[in-house]
């Protein structure tokens, strides 16, 4: 089964800044699962999943602007220290904050007594990005799915 709109997708992942060391992989976890056409993932790797099918494995390069979008300045915000579950917080280190629009990537700059200055721009934001990529398997989406935008069971949402 090719991959297309409307079909869900299992696939392990490693990215990494291009022609440096991985920053992220999905090995020894399990895959991660998507739903193809709903913006579950960044769009240049979306269209470069569209027509594979399982057992394929191929590399890609991403420019920034169909990953993760390119840095915006005064992306900084002042938020109450409670607000993150971590507390030893360090600037420089990747920590999530909780938003109105659910979990959100953020870098600390600068922490304070009761205060943390974040910078919102994603942690992979103006980066070019390659990304290897095999295909675990390929499914048609459920109409629930489909509703939702999002994948249910294995490697999606449990709700
Ligand atoms: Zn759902």
């Amino acid at each position: 089964m090719k991959i297309e709109n409307d079909r869900v997708v299992r696939f392990h992942y490693t990215v990494s800044e291009q022609g440096q060391e991985p920053l992220e992989t999905s090995e020894g976890r399990e895959p991660l699962a998507i739903l193809i056409g709903h913006g579950n993932i960044i769009p240049g790797l979306e269209k470069a999943m569209e027509g594979r099918e399982a057992g394929e494995k191929f590399e890609v390069d991403v420019a920034a602007a169909d990953a993760y979008g390119v840095r915006q300045e005064g992306l900084t915000q002042r938020v109450p220290k409670k607000y993150f579950k971590d507390a030893r917080l360090v600037p420089g280190m990747q920590a999530v904050l909780p938003t109105n629009f659910g979990p959100r990537a953020v870098t600390i700059e600068k922490v304070g007594m009761s205060v943390v200055d974040v910078d919102l721009n994603h942690p992979m934001a103006g980066k070019d990005l390659h990304f290897a990529v095999e295909i675990v398997d390929v499914r048609e989406a459920t109409p629930e799915e489909i509703e939702h935008k999002h994948v249910h069971g294995d490697g999606g949402h449990h709700h």
